[in-house]
């Protein structure tokens, strides 16, 4: 007879956690994945559907661990205590064809969630940069989507979580539109569609719709598992909804890492500035990066002399999905290069000369002239 959890629920009915979710939402019931559900909203939700359900569930049973037997492996790293791994902010990146509003999106949820925000202060373009809903973050990545995410894929890395997918709602899919589709689906990054300029008069949001179903992204309402916002980023339409559905999304994606340790960070963009020296804004991936670390980044290093976030504030540790400046390296690496923290300074200097070594003969090879046969001849 215990309770039930949204997952299971979602498996027990049929449908897909998120959909239970929405229909949750409609009944004013904000729940996550893995919250338990008392039998009167299960019951709620199961007539809304025309389900009739059976009330003895299952027992639910706690797992039970048991030790390996055999000899543990050597070089077994130490079990991470489970307690320092938290759920984190999703990191989402805006995508889709020229012009159909991805910066005008993306600053009108910075308008709406941090200028007149707690904090009151005026945004410094890190970026990237964090707003809170209803209590809980999302990340969004501010610099160019298409060459941001093409140079993170670059390097293998990826850091998004989630792409919006930027449609025109009177211009409809266009070559970038289905270019972006195809970066999100290598990466196997989810795609929220977002059907922008819905205050045009020409605005079709339902062609929109049909155009994207016919290559695959299926709205919830005709049975797929796309999840569709129609927003007017001008005139400020449906933000709050959109961000509601990016942290939907988030909620079944069961984003997690690790609060404690030696941070990873990845660097989104970097600069030479006056006064500062080369700065790296990066997103932190896991642990906790402190002012003083010793920082390892691609072939720079350095000293962590400051970290600023985005709101312009000096903080002294940024934590899993923040982004944050970075001060102190003595270079500026490229976008989606990882930053790590070692403890060990020469180690760090010997790694770096490794990697400048490796660079240098990769270049001297592409330069040096491959010398065949047939170029021989021909010269
Ligand atoms: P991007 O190239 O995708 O970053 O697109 P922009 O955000 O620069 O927007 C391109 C143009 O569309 C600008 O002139 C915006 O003012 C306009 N625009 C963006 N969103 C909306 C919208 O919701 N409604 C209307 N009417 N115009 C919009
Ligand atoms: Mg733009």
């Amino acid at each position: 007879k215990g309770p039930v959890s949204v997952k299971e629920l979602a498996a027990l009915i049929g449908i897909k956690p998120f959909q239970l979710i929405h229909h949750l939402m409609e009944m004013n019931i904000f729940a996550s994945m893995t919250q338990l559900l008392d039998e009167g909203v299960i019951q709620g939700v199961c007539q809304r559907l025309g389900i009739t359900i059976q009330t003895d569930k299952k027992e639910r049973h706690a797992p039970v661990h048991t030790a390996p037997l055999g000899k543990p492996k050597a070089q077994a790293p130490p079990p991470q205590p489970l307690s320092n791994i938290k759920s984190r902010a999703p990191v989402v990146t805006f995508m889709g064809h020229v012009d159909h509003g991805k910066t005008s999106l993306l600053d009108a949820i910075r308008q709406t969630k941090v200028a007149a925000g707690e904090a009151g202060g005026i945004t410094q373009h890190i970026g990237a940069y964090t707003v809170v809903k209803d209590g809980r973050s999302i990340t969004f990545i501010d610099t160019p989507g298409h060459e941001a995410f093409t140079a993170m894929r670059a390097r293998g890395a990826s850091i998004t979580d989630i792409v919006v997918l930027v449609v025109a709602a009177d211009d409809g899919v266009m070559p970038q539109t289905i270019e972006a589709i195809n970066h999100a689906r290598n990466a196997k990054v989810p795609i929220i569609v977002a059907i922008n300029k819905i205050d045009l008069p020409g605005a079709n949001p339902l062609r929109v719709k049909s155009q994207l179903q016919e290559i695959g992204l299926v709205p919830e309402e005709y049975g797929g598992d796309t999840i569709f916002c129609e927003v007017s980023a001008i005139k400020k339409i449906g933000i709050d909804n959109l961000l509601d559905m990016i942290l939907l999304q988030a909620e079944i994606l069961e984003l997690k890492a690790n609060y404690e340790g030696n941070a990873k960070a990845r660097v989104i963009e970097s600069q030479i500035e006056k006064g500062r020296g080369p700065t790296a804004t990066v997103i932190v991936q896991s642990g906790r990066l402190k002012v003083g670390d010793i920082v390892l980044c691609g072939i720079y290093y350095g000293k962590v002399r400051a970290l600023i976030d985005d709101t312009g504030k000096n903080i002294k540790e940024a934590f899993p999905s923040m982004p944050v400046k970075v001060l102190g390296l003595n270079g500026a690496p490229l976008p989606g290069e990882e930053l790590v923290v070692e403890k060990d300074e020469k180690k760090v200097k010997e790694i770096v000369q490794e990697r400048i070594e490796a660079l240098k003969k990769d270049r001297e090879a592409s330069l040096t002239p491959k010398v065949t046969l047939e170029n021989i001849f021909q010269a």
